[in-house]
């Protein structure tokens, strides 16, 4: 046993095990708990008891203050890292489950992703913690704790699949199928891509803090836990609990078209055409012409500058962040016009990394709410002063994106299999 320390008080983690269950659970056991005690406790509140007990057994099981759980060697002390990586992940989540649903005591039966999603969750920010705070017990291969539930990319074969054996999250537990996936690993990778993606740490650890401490010794309900977030936070988040708890819609984002265009005060023959029919004088009116029509080529050469085109520069001002306006400064001469299309159901924010001509790369988030008016596609302007040669959606798959082959311009041309075949059956 070891004392933890949380706010005034010691408490004890305590592992009880047999000696078969070594050298695994001298190492290790004690450990779990200790840190599932420190994480818990900053995440939501203090644990409130004295102790906390791990029981080496042969399935994970949660009582108040005790729990029982997996992992043995074998006969002769060997284990593999899934045993390992197992054994720490049960004992964080069975004691975890002293704050949900034992402290913040929601329904089970009724809404089962209440306590083991919740959990779940909080389990994944524990491991990724004790990966942190105990390097010794990652594998050399591994630069953080391999948490199986929580990251967004796990939970993409689950929502992309078979959509007659997927039932929302918020589906009582008995009614549903995949209930691991359904009930655990959904709703905490919800809750994850809700903290890293949508929310950011600082507001989303607050809310979440204070839905623990208000509904603490009480009986929550789901409306509970969606009203605290968004009431602490601020943050209407509606349409997040709509997609990812009330309906099996998956992400699935994608560039559709990417447009070019230079600009220019040299009017073409369309140019010259509108300034006819508004009775304006061609040369006082700027032109974007698009890639590959007459005069684009010409157009990019001159280096025109917005900086040059008064009038353009009001009209796409409009267009643009203060922080996008700010950077018109260095004159872009390059812009774009991308349509993002968006065949899945679920909204999500827009994370888009552009690669320009000199190797440099940057991103930019656009959040969730570009999709407000129109739930099929959107459309935004870019303006750059160096050229781009490829735009990627979500690049660090951080929004459970099922199809990432529309992710891309220009499109990725990937050989399939069935290709690689033929051209070595032609050698
Ligand atoms: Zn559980």
């Amino acid at each position: 046993m070891m004392a933890v320390k949380l706010g005034e008080k010691d408490v004890m983690a305590v592992s009880l095990y047999s000696k078969e269950g070594n050298p695994l659970w001298e190492q290790w056991s004690t450990k779990s708990v200790a840190s599932t005690l420190r994480t818990y406790s900053r995440m939501t509140f203090d644990y409130p008891y004295h102790k906390a007990i791990s029981v080496h057994a042969p399935m994970g099981m949660e009582y108040p203050m005790i729990c029982f759980n997996f992992g043995r060697p074998d006969k002769e002390g060997n284990y593999s890292d899934r045993t390992k990586y197992g054994m720490i992940g049960v004992i964080i989540h069975e004691v975890g489950h002293n704050w949900f649903p034992m402290i913040v005591n929601s329904d089970e039966r009724q809404w089962t992703w209440m306590d083991e999603g919740l959990n779940t969750f909080t389990q994944y920010v524990a491991e990724q913690d004790f990966g942190k705070w105990y390097p010794g017990a990652l594998s050399p291969n591994d630069k953080a704790f391999p948490s199986r539930r929580g990251p967004a990319k796990n939970i993409v074969r689950y929502m992309g699949g078979d959509q007659d054996y997927i039932a929302p999250i918020m589906t009582k537990g008995l009614n549903t199928y995949q209930f691991g996936n359904n009930a655990y690993s959904k709703p905490a990778t919800a809750l994850n891509i809700l903290r890293e993606t949508v929310m950011g740490r600082d507001l989303f650890d607050y809310s979440f803090k204070e839905y623990a401490n208000r509904w603490k010794f009480k009986h929550p309900t789901p409306e509970d836990f969606f009203r605290t977030m968004e009431d602490a936070s601020a943050v209407d988040l509606d349409w997040f609990w709509r997609g990812w708890f009330y309906t099996t819609d998956y992400t699935d984002i994608g560039i559709k078209e990417v447009k070019r265009f230079a600009v220019t005060g040299t009017p073409n023959e369309n140019g010259k055409r509108l300034a006819e029919r508004y009775n304006r004088d061609p040369k006082s009116l700027v032109y974007f012409i698009e890639e590959g029509a007459e005069g684009y080529e010409d157009a990019i050469k001159t280096n025109a500058s917005i900086d040059d085109l008064p009038t353009v520069k009001e009209y796409i001002m409009d267009n643009f962040t203060p922080k996008e306006q700010k950077e018109m400064k260095i004159a872009p001469k390059y812009f774009y016009q991308i349509t993002f299309d968006k065949p899945g159901g679920l909204v999500m924010p827009l994370i888009v990394k552009f690669t320009y001509a000199d190797g440099t790369t940057s991103r930019e988030t656009y959040p969730a709410q570009v999709w407000r008016l129109n739930d099929k596609e959107v459309t935004k302007a870019i303006a750059s002063d160096k050229e781009i040669v490829s735009i990627q959606v979500d690049p660090d798959l951080e929004t459970a994106d099922v199809d990432t082959t529309n992710n891309t311009w220009p499109k990725e041309v990937k050989e399939s299999d069935f290709d690689k075949f033929k051209e070595a059956v032609k050698d």
